[in-house]
């Protein structure tokens, strides 16, 4: 069997376990086949918005447009920080990416605008 883990598709609930070739969510009841198109990873199906509502897209670069404050570091993102090849991820901070100085991190989409 794969290590693999899939979230559902349906509902994005990470507790879905295998069963025979289909995988099942405990939350929704949705069965599906991992391995199928339909069900291909959903990452170019995340919408997010920078601040001034433009649609960003994973390789993007982006600004960041206020100071931010970053837990365990002693210094602060500067307004201005540009940021490369982001990645758009689900959940609050909605943006995967790699800051000098500062290591991988995840941002916040309202706090960036599109370059
Ligand atoms: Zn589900």
């Amino acid at each position: 069997m794969s290590e693999e883990n899939y979230p559902c598709p349906a509902c994005a609930c990470d507790y879905a376990y295998p069963l025979d070739n289909l995988w099942v969510c405990p939350e929704c009841a949705l069965e599906w086949d991992p391995k199928s198109e339909e069900y291909a990873p959903a990452s170019d199906e995340i919408i997010v918005k920078d601040s001034l509502g433009n649609l960003l897209k994973n390789g993007d670069s982006v600004q960041i447009i206020k100071d931010l404050p970053v837990k365990g570091a002693s210094k602060s993102i500067k307004v201005g920080t540009k940021v490369t090849n982001i990645k758009l991820v689900n959940g609050d901070h909605n943006i995967d990416c790699k800051i000098s100085g500062f290591g991988s991190m995840g941002l916040k989409s309202e706090f960036v605008k599109k370059i």
